[in-house]
């Protein structure tokens, strides 16, 4: 047996892994050091075939189960994630490279999505209304089948997490298609599903790169669509899908600004800056990606450069990816570089002592950076701050409005008018203020806007129960009396 046949993780096909004989081996490499992490089959059209039919097989029992009985399973896996929130938290950071505590911040957050859908039979409740004299009209909720989802390597197990559980708590079946680089994360969660009791064929994951996803996506017995990933990815999902009259949402890249003016606070604003640049090793499509100082803003950029010096790459920021993604990522810089632009902060040539092997890009800030620069435009998804200076929050309004992604965007003042001003006018679908994140918390959803989102609605939230369901309107008249109106 060879090294990564022993190492072979299985698709997680009805509470089993499977590693059909003759399919594609992916190897997938951790980050931290570029070692051999494991293996994953890549799902022919037989397992495909295989994963749908016993997905199939499990919606007739799951689609009817109660709902109240639905969600007794999720409240125990909660109870999983937590208790096993350590081992989750390590897994993720070898598979992903990203620091334990920022493996731990995804479960949490998973776990965050996992109350909102554990309280799926609080929020259909009230779908019910005597509409007139005796007659009632109701709203009900029905899944619509096996689902699926196709994931990306930032967030192995949150990403997910915005899915499974509302799209399983609403009573469809669920196949996820993890990101080839990423995939043991998401049969671990299976594991815990069975544990949890989930019945065998509700939750399922076939491993596979562009091409299984398109082979599931075209699948007939495939019936809803979540995609997240890169933009031209997500453009094409969304193409596909939708013209075979599949329900698709498909959520993209960003390319993410932040705003500061002369009032905001100093350190406050310095350190969220970084941290929201730095973060996940700026593999995060909510990071900052462009810096905007509107006028005189002082020792600012000194302060975000300072902060961005103290960083410790291997301890406080993970790794990249893989050695493709770093050599991009630092393409960037040298290019900027050679533009003539200031490199304060220069992350090329980074190496952590002991993991040599290790595939590391330290914190970058490129200054004196113009609108049209390409580290000022393209999603580089990585530890890039790209610094531009403008003199009014207009001119910072149209850079802004001008990208076209749409994902997040924030202001650091301390005006409430500047701030609702900009809060008013951005373009993105997730304002921050004085928040270099602002990922929304649940119960409110997650969604960009523009070339960051194909579909209507957001991913989590209220829209992805309207998302996973199909709503039917049952109008019931009980009277005694012959009574008529327009409607009778
Ligand atoms: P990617 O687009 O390369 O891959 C995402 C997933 O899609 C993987 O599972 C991959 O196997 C599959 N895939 C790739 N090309 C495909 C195609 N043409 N058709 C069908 N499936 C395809 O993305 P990635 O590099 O894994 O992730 C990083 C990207 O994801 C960044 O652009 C980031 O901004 C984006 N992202 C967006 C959000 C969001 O909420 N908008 C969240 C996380 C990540």
């Amino acid at each position: 047996m060879t090294t990564t046949e022993q190492k072979l993780t299985g698709h997680f096909i009805g509470d089993q892994q499977h590693t059909p004989a003759g399919e594609d081996i992916i190897d997938v490499f951790s980050p931290l050091d570029g070692s051999l992490l494991g293996a994953v089959p890549a799902a022919s059209r037989q397992t495909t075939d295989q994963a749908v039919a016993v997905a199939q097989h499990a919606f007739e029992r799951w689609s009817v189960t109660p709902i109240k009985e639905r969600v007794q399973v999720l409240f125990r896996f909660k109870h999983l994630l937590e208790k096993n929130i350590d081992e989750l938290s390590n897994l993720i950071h070898r598979e992903n490279g990203k620091t334990i505590s920022e493996g731990r911040a995804e479960i949490e957050k998973g776990i965050e999505v996992l109350e909102f859908a554990s309280s799926l039979p609080q929020l259909f409740e009230q779908e019910k209304l005597e509409v007139s004299s005796g007659v009632d009209c109701e709203y009900k909720r029905y899944p619509l089948g096996v689902v699926l989802s196709i994931t990306p390597f930032n967030f192995p197990a949150m990403v997910p997490m915005w899915t499974i559980p509302i799209a399983i708590g609403c009573g469809n079946t669920f196949l996820l298609k993890p990101s080839e680089q990423v995939p043991l994360t998401s049969v671990r969660l299976g594991e815990l599903f069975s544990k949890a009791g989930l019945p065998t064929g509700v939750y399922n994951v076939l491993h596979g790169r562009q091409q299984t996803s398109e082979m599931l996506i075209d699948h007939p017995g495939i019936r809803a669509i979540s995609f997240v990933g890169s933009t031209a990815a997500a453009q094409s999902v969304y193409r596909r899908a939708a013209a075979l009259g599949k329900r698709v949402l498909a959520l993209g890249g960003a390319k993410n600004h932040l705003v500061v003016v002369p009032d905001a606070d100093r350190e406050i604003t310095a350190k969220n800056v970084v941290a929201s640049a730095m973060g996940c090793a700026g593999q995060r499509c909510m990071a900052a990606s462009v810096l905007i100082l509107v006028g005189d803003t002082g020792d600012m950029l000194d302060r975000i450069i300072n902060e961005a010096k103290n960083i410790k790459v291997g301890s406080d920021l993970g790794a990249i990816i893989s050695d493709r993604a770093k050599q991009r990522i630092e393409g960037y810089i040298t290019r900027a570089a050679q533009r003539g632009h200031a490199v304060p902060v220069d992350g090329r040539n980074t190496t952590v002592v002991g993991k040599e092997n290790g595939w590391y890009v330290g914190p970058t800030i490129i200054a004196g950076v113009t609108p049209s620069d390409e580290c000022a435009c393209d999603e580089i998804f990585g530890p890039v701050l790209s610094v531009i200076n403008v003199s009014t929050l207009e001119e910072a309004l149209t850079i802004e409005n001008n990208n076209p992604y749409g994902n997040a965007a924030s202001i650091y003042t301390t005006s409430g008018a500047v701030a609702r001003h900009f809060s008013e006018h951005a373009n993105a679908g997730m304002v921050g203020v004085n928040i270099g994140v602002p990922v929304p918390r649940e119960p409110f959803s997650f969604g960009g806007w523009n070339q960051s989102r194909f579909g209507a609605g957001d991913i989590t939230g209220m829209d992805g129960i309207r998302f996973w369901t199909k709503l039917k309107k049952i109008t019931t008249k009980w009277s005694a009396t012959a009574s008529k109106n327009w409607m009778s």
